[in-house]
């Protein structure tokens, strides 16, 4: 250490050990704006990280990570699930474009086409989720179509395959929302997809306190693209944030599956009870799209819907607050337990179907399912009042 006075020995005080970290099985939670360059030259060599903002160690490690789970040349992150879709979205398109959005989309993620994207000059168009590809409202314009399979709340599965397929023979791209998949259950990129985007606030962090989403892409184009778009925006994550999303990675296949058979014998408890006019899910034989579900994706996830045979929203207030395993509350993908009523976010469809009794919204967590089973069957008995 050089002489001098405490103020500017303090200064550089410590920093000897930089470099000689011990090998830990994670990654060294890197924190840093300023990257120190060690030399002139480095400092305007684009090669070599220059700045924090684009992810250090510990986001390094996860984008690798990601990067592998969806067989993708490049991951990004960002802040968010939300502003993973968005940022995507933003990273394609230009105005005069159109997008073609299912209408079964995130509710945000309509939100931001409606308010944001036609504000710039972005022609936004929502189609049926089971629309045959040829019959999508294409145009000479139609520069991306925005999938989500399955979709949020009533899981409606796309032919992604088929769909991409068409989007490119008509030089459009394909980008999906594949928060239920997760990157496990279903591989968008080996099904044509160009850009699959997750909210790894759900099952990858898996513990519902870390937001962050993240976008993958091959094509060279692309993943420029989405580089672009991260620092021309500015979106970072945090180290922190960065370092639980990869713990939360090194367990998702075991979590996935138990998350995904518990969810299968809930919907199958709930497929026989008289007051459910329908179950939701894909992965349950004889529910809606279930042979799509059979053909593309290598196992279940845990959330899904449920038709309750018509009754007053004032019943359907009391079998959720009948409840005592299941909290109330939004988001998904965590160990725990969640139930909601859908039918307030339905509203915004534009080719909202007709279920005949309110929906509900179930995420199955870790918790033993016969307990999930037992508390549904107290919250259905309360339906009668
Ligand atoms: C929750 C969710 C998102 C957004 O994730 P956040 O991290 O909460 O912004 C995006 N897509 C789907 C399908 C989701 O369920």
């Amino acid at each position: 250490m050089t002489g001098g006075r405490d103020e500017t020995r303090l200064i550089r005080a410590g920093m000897r050990s930089h470099g000689r970290l011990a090998k830990t099985v994670g990654p060294p939670i890197q924190k840093g704006s300023t990257v120190l360059l060690p030399d002139a030259a480095s400092l305007y060599d684009e090669r070599q990280t220059t700045y924090g903002r684009g992810g250090l160690a510990a986001q390094n490690a996860l984008m690798d990570a990601l990067a592998e789970l969806e067989g993708a040349q490049a991951v990004r992150l960002f802040p968010s699930g939300l502003a993973a879709v968005t940022g995507a979205l933003l990273a394609v398109l230009k105005a005069g474009d159109e997008v073609l959005v299912t209408d079964t989309a995130y509710k945000p993620t309509r939100r931001f086409c409606d308010n944001v994207l036609t504000r710039y000059g972005v022609q936004v168009r929502y189609f049926e989720p089971r629309t045959a590809p040829d019959a999508l409202p294409w145009s000479a314009a139609t520069r991306l179509v925005m999938l989500e399979s399955p979709g949020s709340l009533t899981f409606e599965m796309h032919d992604v395959r088929a769909v991409a397929a068409a989007a490119r023979a008509r030089g459009a791209l394909t980008l999906i929302d594949n928060t239920w998949g997760a990157g496990l259950l279903f591989k968008p990129l080996a099904h044509g997809v160009d850009i699959s985007v997750q909210a790894l606030t759900k099952y990858v962090g898996g513990h519902s306190d870390v937001f962050m989403g993240s976008a993958a892409a091959s094509d060279p184009a692309l993943c420029s693209a989405l580089d672009h778009a991260i620092w021309d925006f500015g979106w970072a994550v945090a180290p922190e944030d960065a370092y639980q999303m990869l713990r939360g990675l090194r367990t998702l296949p075991t979590r996935m599956a138990r998350h995904g058979a518990s969810s299968l014998i809930v919907a199958e408890w709930l497929s026989r009870q008289p007051q459910v006019l329908q179950v939701l899910h894909p992965a349950l034989p004889g529910a809606p799209d279930h042979e799509l579900w059979k053909r593309d994706y290598s196992g279940a996830a845990g959330l899904f819907g449920v038709v309750l045979q018509p009754v007053a929203e004032a019943r359907v207030h009391a079998l959720l607050d009948a409840l005592k395993l299941f909290g109330l509350g939004f988001s998904w993908g965590g160990f725990e337990s969640l139930a909601l009523d859908c039918d307030h976010q339905l509203v915004h469809r534009r080719f909202r179907k007709a279920y005949d009794g309110p929906v509900l919204r179930l995420n199955i967590g870790l918790e033993d399912p016969g307990d999930l089973i037992e508390d549904l069957s107290r919250g259905l008995g309360a339906l009668a009042g």
